[in-house]
Formats: C-alpha cells, sequence, structure tokens
C-alpha cells in the first residue's frame, strides 16, 4: 500500500459542496488516507457562482478542530483551489498577506466570461475551443502563483457528446508549452483522479500528458481526488499513484506552508 495522500478535496467552505471537513477527517483515518488538503474554492471570475463564499476565519476554525481530535494520525492541510490564478496576482497577494495556506491548486474553470461547464452553440468549432481552454490554461503555466497545475485537460468533461473523444495528440504542441512551463518555474501537475469514476474512464490529464511531462523532466505530481462529496474521498488513489510510479517518477509531492517535499515510492 502507498502513503495516500489526497491533495484535492472541497467542504462545504466550497460554495458546490457541502460535506463536512470533520466527516472528511474521520473517513481518512479508516481508510488510511495519510495527508488531506483542503483545497477550497477561491475563484474571483465575476460570472463565478461561488464569488466572495470563501470564509477564511471559518475555514481555519474547522482546520483548527479538526487537527485537535485527528491531527495525531492524519496531516491536516491548508489549501486552496485558484481559478485561472494568472489573472488575479495582485488581489492573491493581498488575500495571502496576512493568512496562512501548504497548497495552491491552480485550475482554469473560465475561458474570458464563460464558464466550462455549460451549454456550447451548435456549431461550436471543436478545435477552436479546445485551444482557447488551452491558451488561458497555458497562461496559469507561465504567470500564476500556484503549487501544482489543476486537472490539466478538464474541459473533456464538459464538451458536448457531439465532440469526439478528446485526444491529447491534437494538441500537443501547446499542451507541451504549458508542461514546459510548469517545469521551468518548478511547478508541478495534479493527477486528478476523478476521471476513473465520473465517466471518463481515466485520470485528468489523460496518460499520455504525463508521459510528456516526465519526458521533458517534470518531477513534481500531486495527487487528489475533487472529492465534493465524502463518498469520493480517496477515491481511485492507489491506481493514480500506481501510473506515476510505472511512468518513473520518484514519488508524489507533499507541501508544507509552500515548501514541497516528495515521498518516495
Ligand atoms: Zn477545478
Ligand atoms: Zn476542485
Amino acid at each position: 500500500m502507498h502513503y495516500l495522500v489526497d491533495y484535492h478535496v472541497h467542504t462545504d467552505n466550497s460554495f458546490d459542496s457541502r460535506a463536512k471537513m470533520m466527516d472528511y477527517c474521520q473517513k481518512a483515518v479508516e481508510i488510511g488516507i495519510k495527508e488531506i488538503v483542503f483545497t477550497e474554492h477561491f475563484d474571483l471570475n465575476s460570472e463565478d457562482a461561488g464569488l466572495g463564499y470563501f470564509n477564511y476565519e471559518r475555514y481555519s476554525l474547522e482546520i483548527e478542530e479538526c487537527r485537535e481530535r485527528f491531527g495525531k494520525k492524519l496531516a491536516i492541510k491548508k489549501g486552496l483551489e485558484l481559478g485561472e490564478p494568472h489573472l488575479y496576482l495582485q488581489e492573491h497577494a493581498v488575500f495571502w498577506e496576512d493568512k496562512t495556506f501548504d497548497f495552491f491548486l491552480g485550475s482554469v474553470h473560465f475561458v474570458g466570461d464563460q464558464l466550462l461547464h455549460r451549454d456550447y452553440e451548435d456549431d461550436a468549432d471543436e478545435r477552436e475551443v479546445y485551444l482557447q481552454y488551452f491558451e488561458e490554461v497555458l497562461a496559469t503555466a507561465q504567470k500564476g502563483n500556484f503549487h501544482s497545475l489543476g486537472h490539466l485537460d478538464v474541459l473533456k468533461r464538459y464538451v458536448p457528446r457531439t465532440f469526439k473523444k478528446f485526444k491529447a495528440l491534437d494538441y500537443e504542441e501547446v499542451v507541451r508549452e504549458i508542461l514546459k512551463a510548469v517545469i521551468k518555474r518548478y511547478r508541478g501537475i495534479e493527477l486528478n483522479t476523478s476521471g476513473f469514476s465520473q465517466g471518463l474512464g481515466e485520470p485528468l490529464p489523460t496518460l499520455e500528458i504525463i508521459k510528456w511531462y516526465k519526458e521533458l523532466g517534470g518531477k513534481i505530481i500531486t495527487i487528489g481526488s475533487d472529492a465534493h462529496h465524502l463518498r469520493q474521498l480517496g477515491q481511485d488513489l492507489e491506481r493514480g499513484l500506481e501510473i506515476i510510479k510505472d511512468l518513473g517518477f520518484p514519488g508524489i509531492c507533499t507541501y508544507t506552508k509552500g515548501e514541497p517535499r516528495i515521498i518516495s515510492f
């Protein structure tokens, strides 16, 4: 059994989850997870449904309560999932100034004022839709302040069924640019296991992209379930870790107050 960590979990401190932090911690201990990071949504796009929802004081209080109860068995860490962090450098810096976090995921949920999860026009140009998305991810990779790039090819989950199955090879050039930017800035990418159970049958990003990342010299990789419900906590972590190990990564990356540490396999 691997050293299990879940670096992507949402509680009811995120606008789109009703799960309780304490319940997750209880379950984490039961299923053998050693570290958990509560990466709540922090989106500043004016169209975002969760704008202004995150309350740091409430969140911190709950973290303290959970640490008191489970801290001996479980490392409980503070994080955020930052939406399009390259667009809000100033706002984020101001927000963090008097606060402590261990880990930031950098994720793209919006292209301009368009949410990825929306209805696409019947005549939407598939290639154009993907390229616009990846350009936004590239900007995040180049300029955003984050530790690990969240669900790199998540758009594949939201596009209409009329689009063909996502193939990384069709977008190899821009995806490689994204990976190079991440590596150059000593950031990491996330293997998000939610794709296994939520209809895609593969992680996010797809295996091909993780292979390219390794080939290009990428070493930092984090793993998370993207749980929004208690039952999703830790889902397919073992499977994801096996993939990472098989691809030749030395271990899984963890963070404490922003300091990375790779836990060897
Ligand atoms: Zn996300
Ligand atoms: Zn998430």
